[in-house]
């Protein structure tokens, strides 16, 4: 049994002022695998105080302090992967494949913020002024349960390149992923107070956090209704704030796509993370004139899927991450049911063979609308949604007739066609033909799928306030 009873506050391990005990599961078995000490608002406050004494120091250091520091991160991080590996699969459940990356991406991310921080321009001569871009202050950080480690790592590397320091609330559910993150990160032996880590609920420790005067900026990745709730909470003390939120994500395939080439794209896309992925495609776009053939298709494709243990090497699903997740899900496919979309395979209940653990059946709808609740709210589980189109025109208004934006692909043969469909689709990201991705170009939403961007410069840019200097030197 694990039991995690330190935060991290000063660079040091302390035993939170929270009292409460939160239990850890298995969701590939459903046992209790561990408790986790919560923090609470006193521990948030403690933390944010920390992350503001040791601002002013921070702020000032070179670039060349700050890359080391980051290397040093890197590093320690680098070093935990196997440690991370078996975290995520017992308290998260991703699938082996995805359960590697997973536990190589907050390494890699840590990389790539060290890039982003060697190539940026903080001053620019603008005529007569010099613009030179400031952090902003102490951010807030708070991350979700689908890949807390790697959110993690991305913001608090970019906040720290960018010359913030910060305090990290992670998700609650992923506790053994933080404390693999925080004594790594300890490791790495950044100044006390740099950056500050307090487990504990969204509504106590990230609540506290949200409206903190001392917080000039937060960074959420999460839902889009918690993230709207934090643009409330913040607007008191005009926080900045950088929202990374759900998605709805269609799959255009046009009609003149090569069906069995692109199915393998579209069900990577659609069955992403096992379905609990915020750019995972769930809404198929499909040319109504060929849909038996498409759904003749997809069927074959979904029978090779499996859902089942998270560590065979054949498994393509794992385990919803909690009880919760596992009965919203059930409820959605109730749902589509029930609004008379054609189930064309999968269905309630477990899979075959899976009598305990929080499994789902690969699921797909057909013949759906795009009114019906399977194609407009995120399920966030293997549930994908076929909806039949007559042209082009009508597949972009589908594809944009979304409260999200964030994630979109357009398969098909002749890519002038490809293009001029990407480029009609509201969406933070259009993938053409792939499931590529580039880590140095922006990443976010449109509409209610997010606010800002991160990643590279853009993702540098929203931890920095530019200050106009007029009657200094000009920049040489
Ligand atoms: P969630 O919104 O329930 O929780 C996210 C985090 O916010 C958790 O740490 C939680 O404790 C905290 N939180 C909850 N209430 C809060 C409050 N009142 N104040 C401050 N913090 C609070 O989301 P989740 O269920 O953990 O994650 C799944 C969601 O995240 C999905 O909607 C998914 O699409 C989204 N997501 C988005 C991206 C992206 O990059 N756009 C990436 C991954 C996940």
């Amino acid at each position: 049994m694990h039991r995690i009873e330190h935060i991290y506050i000063n660079g040091e391990f302390v035993v939170p002022h929270g009292q409460e005990w939160f239990d850890l599961h298995n969701p590939s078995t459903e046992a209790v695998i561990g408790q986790v000490r919560l923090g609470d608002a006193l521990d948030a406050q403690r933390a944010i105080a920390a992350a503001k004494a040791a601002f002013p120091a921070w702020a000032r250091t070179r670039r060349e302090e700050r890359i080391s520091a980051l290397q040093r991160m890197h590093r320690s991080v680098a070093a935990k992967q196997e440690e991370l590996l078996e975290a995520i699969l017992v308290e998260y459940g991703a699938p082996a494949n995805r359960a590697r990356s997973m536990a190589t991406y907050p390494a890699d991310v840590i990389a790539q913020a060290i890039d982003a921080l060697e190539a940026f321009d903080f001053e620019e001569q603008v005529g007569m002024a010099r613009v030179i871009l400031t952090p902003v202050g102490v951010a807030g950080l708070i991350t979700p349960w689908n890949s807390n480690a790697g959110f993690i790592c991305n913001k608090l590397a970019t906040a720290l390149a960018a010359g913030c320091t910060a305090v990290i609330k992670p998700s609650e559910m992923s506790a053994l992923q933080t404390q693999v993150v925080v004594s790594a990160l300890h490791e790495a032996g950044l100044p006390p107070g740099v950056f500050n880590i307090v487990n504990g609920r969204g509504d106590v420790v990230g609540e506290e956090i949200a409206r903190h005067p001392d917080v000039a900026k937060i960074s959420f990745t999460g839902s889009s209704a918690i993230g709207r709730h934090l643009i409330k909470t913040g607007a008191d003390t005009l926080k900045r704030v950088t929202l990374e939120l759900g998605g709805k994500s269609p799959t255009v395939v046009l009609d003149d796509a090569d069906f069995q080439a692109v199915m393998p794209l579209v069900m990577q896309a659609g069955f992403l993370n096992s379905g609990q992925a915020c750019i995972a495609g769930t809404r198929i776009l499909v040319p109504r004139r060929r849909l038996a053939e498409f759904e003749r298709l997809a069927q074959e494709a979904v029978s090779q899927i499996h859902s089942g243990n998270p560590r065979n090497a054949n498994t393509d699903i794992g385990p919803m991450v909690s009880l919760k997740q596992w009965e919203r899900v059930q409820g959605y496919i109730r749902s589509g049911q029930e609004e008379g979309a054609r189930l064309l395979a999968g269905g309630e209940g477990r899979p075959q063979g899976l009598p305990a653990g929080w499994f789902v059946k690969p699921t797909i709808f057909t013949d759906a609308n795009n009114q019906m609740c399977i194609a407009r709210e995120e399920i966030f589980g293997p549930v994908l949604t076929i909806i039949p189109y007559e042209d082009d025109a009508d597949a972009i208004s589908i594809a944009n007739d979304s409260n999200y934006g964030l994630s979109a692909m357009v398969l098909g043969t002749s890519s002038e066609r490809c293009m001029a469909v990407a480029l009609q689709i509201d969406s933070g990201r259009v993938l053409i033909n792939t499931l590529a991705y580039e880590p140095r170009a922006p990443f976010g939403g449109f509409k209610q799928s997010g606010l800002g961007r991160e990643m590279g410069k853009w993702g540098m840019s929203a931890y920095l306030e530019p200050k106009t200097l007029v009657g200094c030197a000009p920049l040489k």
